[in-house]
């Protein structure tokens, strides 16, 4: 078969498996057994962030050192958010007051009394740096080194010429991530 046409067998087959809803059960074969990491108690914001880097675990430097991995010369940290709340306050002689001047009793700025009803939380999101476990070396992780199953699905990836990894599977919550999850399989 010419290149061309196994990739259009492939898209065929990649539909069907669309339409039959079979993707999500092959997805969970290929990523069975399942394995707890760090990620899997991130936010769904977080975990799209790591999945759009092609990974299904990514931690920080000092977690992976903690483990006996360190992190590949030359690798770059993708961000993740971790979300800081903090209080506001809007004075009325046009101040905004952030965390220790809103507990205080008195504006910093015009000394009237804080109205503490009026006092909010906001949320802001600092940047974490974390990489991937694909760009750290060391001791082996406890989901390497499982075998693919064979399954239609690697049909489709090896037409495509898409090298199909195993990899332990971020907790159980396969069917909400049928679609990222399909991507990042084409991906990596
Ligand atoms: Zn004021």
């Amino acid at each position: 078969m010419k290149k061309k046409d196994k990739v259009q067998v492939a898209i065929a087959g990649l539909l069907d498996m669309f339409r039959s809803g079979e993707i999500p059960e092959k997805i969970a074969i290929a990523t069975n057994p399942h394995f707890n990491v760090p990620s899997s108690n991130w936010s769904l914001n977080n975990r799209l962030i790591q999945l759009f880097h092609g990974t299904f675990d990514s931690r920080g430097i000092k977690q992976w050192r903690i483990i006996g991995r360190k992190v590949k010369k030359g690798s770059k940290a993708l961000y993740i958010l971790a979300p800081r709340q903090f209080e506001i306050y809007q004075c009325k002689c046009g101040l905004t007051l952030f965390n220790k001047d809103v507990s205080k009793e008195k504006c910093k700025g015009c000394s009237s009394l804080i109205d503490k009803s009026e006092i909010q939380k906001a949320v802001t999101f600092n940047g974490v740096p974390v990489f991937r476990a694909e760009d750290t070396e060391g001791k082996e992780l406890p989901y390497e080194n499982i075998l693919v199953p064979k399954h239609s699905f690697m049909n489709v990836a090896s037409a495509w010429d898409i090298e199909v990894k195993s990899s332990g599977f971020i907790g159980n919550a396969y069917l909400k991530w049928k679609f990222v999850l399909l991507i990042v399989y084409l991906l990596i």
